[in-house]
């Protein structure tokens, strides 16, 4: 099984890079965030026990999130290709996956690094839209929806996900640089970090990540 890293801090096109790697890509996207917050609207054991912090902005225990990642590959084939998007989080999170893939007889090829500045993260994240149906991502300034408040692709409803407000969105920031930032010396010191400018556009981004992962 071999898997590549979207690390970067909230707001750095983790997922809006993973949805244009996937068109292309046999990747198996794994969002620890979207498995959350499914957990959440559904109200399992997961969801009850992450909704405080993910509504405050702070990470959920190492424990849990090693767990369902855990469960959601167990079943993968061999020759699997995962992507994960938000996970590892912490120095904890990324040991527990070199032990479980020295378990599986896993590979991580690349870590793709989003570098962006923080100051251009907050109108990002407070900007941003997801759709209800699909989970497509928008922007009301960057890449606004053809018709406001409606995805371009399905029809669906637009809404602002509960922690993309300004106050959880500086406790996001801050939890990234103390909790999720010493990642990348991490995956430095292992040789497979691939720092990406993602200042730009998501296009030049994507362009970025695939010439890193082709290279
Ligand atoms: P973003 O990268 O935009 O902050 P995510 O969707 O990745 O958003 O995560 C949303 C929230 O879900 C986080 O603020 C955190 O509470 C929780 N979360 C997601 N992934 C993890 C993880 N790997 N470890 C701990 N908490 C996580």
């Amino acid at each position: 099984m071999e898997a590549i890293i979207l690390l970067g801090g909230p707001g750095a096109g983790k997922g809006t890079l993973a949805d244009a790697l996937k068109k292309d890509s046999s990747f198996i996207h794994i969002s620890t965030g979207d498995m959350l917050r499914a957990a959440v609207k559904e109200g399992t054991d997961v969801g009850l026990a992450a909704k405080d912090c993910m509504d405050a902005g702070k990470l959920v225990s190492d424990d849990l999130i090693l767990q369902i990642i855990r469960t959601r590959i167990g079943k993968k084939a061999a020759d699997a290709k995962l992507m994960f998007d938000g996970f590892p989080r912490t120095i904890e999170q990324a040991e527990g996956l070199q032990t479980f893939f020295a378990e599986i007889g896993g590979t991580i090829t690349h870590v793709l690094n989003l570098v962006a500045d923080p100051e251009a993260l907050i109108p990002r994240l407070c900007g941003r839209r997801t759709c209800k149906t699909c989970g497509a991502i928008f922007h009301v300034v960057n890449m606004p929806p053809k018709e406001e408040g409606v995805c371009d692709l399905d029809g669906g409803e637009l809404f602002q996900r509960d922690d993309d407000n300004e106050e959880t969105v500086m406790n996001r920031l801050e939890v990234y640089k103390t909790q999720t930032a010493p990642l990348i010396d991490f995956y430095k010191n292992l040789g497979i970090l691939h720092d990406i400018d993602a200042g730009s556009t998501a296009k030049n981004s994507e362009l970025l990540a695939l010439a890193a992962l082709n290279a």
